[in-house]
């Protein structure tokens, strides 16, 4: 069954500039895909289409569902949207939690939808939902970090903890964008591992970007790559080599592809050539992950 349909998404931001060109995709239940693709190649505008905080081009034949429930349609929010948006989880390259206050609170505010606001705002949570939101946190392994404050945990933690929201939150899909881009390697294998874990064992279908080409081959079955708002490839991940990655990254350099899967899989010595470093220092990339457009 396909959680995720998109059919013929098109967004120029003006006559001139655009986002993305016309996409179709499928995504099924239970899998893990990561988006890859240059810079600006429209990932983030496509993960943002899908929770419904872009909306598509007014003229276009577009269609966006999740779950079964249409996000939007020829450019307009559906008018359940609220109901639909709570079952897709948000995770972040700059993980947006709420710095001064604990990190169990940050888990509760992820079951919102569910909480009246008034409660949410007096910070009055029940024994039921403190119970949920250390369950989540068990289920990332930062039980044992509840009561400190968000902004004393390290950067991967803080990540793990925003997955741990979009479980409390109860979401059936979870849409990441650059989790890792601001991680050191230890956290970012962590992190991926806490995504993958929840795809594998609660059956959370998984969309990631990365600009880890290797991160996406050791973590998740399948690759869609976007390049100047199209899709330029749809594979397997056993299916990527080099020589499509080159195609698809062009100027952008070389593009890290981790030389055990290429060794042992295609047996071709490849370089390792990154743009990005792995601990993130040299990710000069223009933030595009929070959202600059809230349509509600
Ligand atoms: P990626 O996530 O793959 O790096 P983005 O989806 O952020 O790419 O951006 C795709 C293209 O759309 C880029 O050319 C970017 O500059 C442009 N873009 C993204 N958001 C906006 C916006 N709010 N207004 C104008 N242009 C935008
Ligand atoms: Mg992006």
């Amino acid at each position: 069954m396909s959680v995720i349909e998109i059919k013929g998404v098109k967004k120029y931001f003006t006559k001139e500039v655009y986002a993305l060109k016309h996409i179709d995709l499928l995504i099924n239940e239970g899998e893990m895909v990561s988006l890859i693709g240059p810079s600006g190649s429209g990932k983030s505008t496509l993960m943002r289409h899908i929770s419904g905080l872009l909306l598509a081009d007014k003229n276009s034949q577009s269609s966006i569902r999740v779950l079964g429930k249409t996000i939007q349609s020829k450019g307009k929010l559906d008018k359940d949207i609220r109901t639909s948006r709570a079952q897709i989880g948000h995770v972040f390259q700059q993980f947006n939690l709420v710095n001064r206050l604990s990190v169990l609170t940050n888990v509760m505010v992820g079951g919102l939808s569910r909480i009246p606001s008034y409660r949410s705002l007096l910070g009055w949570f029940t024994a039921e939902e403190k119970r949920l939101a250390l369950q989540a946190l068990d289920r990332v392994g930062l039980k044992n970090v509840a009561l400190k404050r968000a902004c004393d945990l390290s950067g991967g933690q803080q990540q793990r903890v925003a997955i741990a929201r979009a479980l409390m939150q109860k979401a059936n899909v979870i849409l990441a964008d650059e989790p890792i881009a601001s991680l050191d390697p230890e956290s970012s294998r962590l992190v991926m591992q806490t995504l993958k874990d929840i795809n594998e064992k609660d059956g959370i279908t998984v969309v990631v970007t990365l600009h880890q080409v290797d991160y996406a081959q050791k973590y998740c079955q399948r690759a869609v790559a976007l390049q100047d708002g199209a899709v330029f490839f749809d594979e397997q991940i056993n299916q990527l080599n080099q020589h499509k990655l080159n195609q698809l990254y062009g100027t952008q350099a070389v593009h890290s592809f981790s030389e055990d899967t290429v060794s042992s899989s295609n047996g071709m010595n490849m370089s390792n050539g990154m743009p990005y470093s792995q601990d993130g220092t040299a990710n000069t990339e223009e933030d595009h992950s929070q959202p600059r457009s809230l349509i509600n």
